[in-house]
């Protein structure tokens, strides 16, 4: 396997931290709190792994259950030179260090929600997430009636879990579900640099309707969470119009991210290409 690309993100910049607070807001981190950002997958990569920076260690390691969580996190975010009287980041902080408690170990308490407990215990939620994409894959736009769904946790489970108003949740197709892989955002993969390494990506290759291309389904990942819309121009369908697929803009080039467009079902087999 490759190793990913290490994170950016560095607890000196003040800025960050406050993103770092609002993001996990912004998918559903405290009940009842919500903010207007809007979040990229360059975000994702940027900001969310200073969560291990931020969180002190006996938050996670817990000598018992009873363990109070937020005066730890006051005295390490004063230890790092962190305003630690921000009481939405201190909670923020204390859910996460919860839900990585209670999901480690032999036993979990919390169990990761797949898409047939959904199903089953939230009906009306399930509905609800379909509508939202409408009734589409959220990342490829197939329609979900031709697919095989996956419940996908936008921020892994293991930090933010399975929120009940729905905010961390999207519903993926098999493919984009295996292509993401465990992955935190789109810009995580080696291959999103553009990056192939000996027949590594030879193991992963998935053949599609561009006569003599192929691509592995990260890379096929990594170009529709960055891209979101057909490429052809003018037209900009995204996902909620119509099914995007992926093609190679230059026949003599290897299949990594920068060398596919992507294209409605109207426009695949259109021959302007995209600046
Ligand atoms: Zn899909
Ligand atoms: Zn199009």
């Amino acid at each position: 396997m490759t190793n990913p690309v290490s994170s950016p993100a560095r607890l000196t910049d003040i800025e960050r931290i406050e993103l770092f607070k609002r993001i996990f807001i912004y998918h559903g981190a405290i009940p009842g709190e919500t903010v207007t950002d809007f979040f990229s997958e360059a975000d994702r990569i940027r900001i969310v792994p200073l969560i291990f920076g931020l969180m002190p260690s006996r938050a996670v390691h817990r000598l018992s259950r009873d363990t109070l969580v937020k005066p730890l996190i006051v005295e390490h975010l004063r230890e790092l030179g962190i305003k630690s009287d921000d009481h939405l980041l201190v909670t923020v902080l204390k859910e996460i260090a919860d839900q990585l408690y209670f999901t480690s170990g032999q036993r979990p308490v919390r169990r990761k929600m797949g898409i047939a407990d959904l199903r089953m215990t939230r009906m009306s939620m399930y509905k609800a997430l379909r509508q939202r994409q409408a009734e589409r894959c959220s990342l490829c736009g197939v329609p979900l009636k031709d697919a095989e769904e996956h419940l996908d946790h936008r921020i892994p489970f293991r930090l933010l879990g399975d929120i009940a108003k729905g905010t961390n949740w999207q519903l993926l197709c098999n493919d984009c579900n295996v292509g993401k892989s465990s992955w935190l955002s789109a810009l995580q993969p080696s291959v999103a640099q553009n990056w192939l390494y000996g027949d590594l990506d030879m193991e992963d290759l998935n053949h599609f309707d561009n006569e003599n291309s192929y691509l592995g389904l990260t890379a096929r990942y990594c170009v529709l969470a960055q891209r979101k819309s057909c490429t052809y121009p003018g037209c900009g369908n995204g996902v909620k119009d119509s099914q995007l697929r992926l093609k190679l803009r230059l026949p003599s080039a290897l299949p990594v991210v920068d060398h596919f467009e992507v294209r409605c079902q109207e426009h695949f087999y259109a021959t302007a290409s995209s600046v």
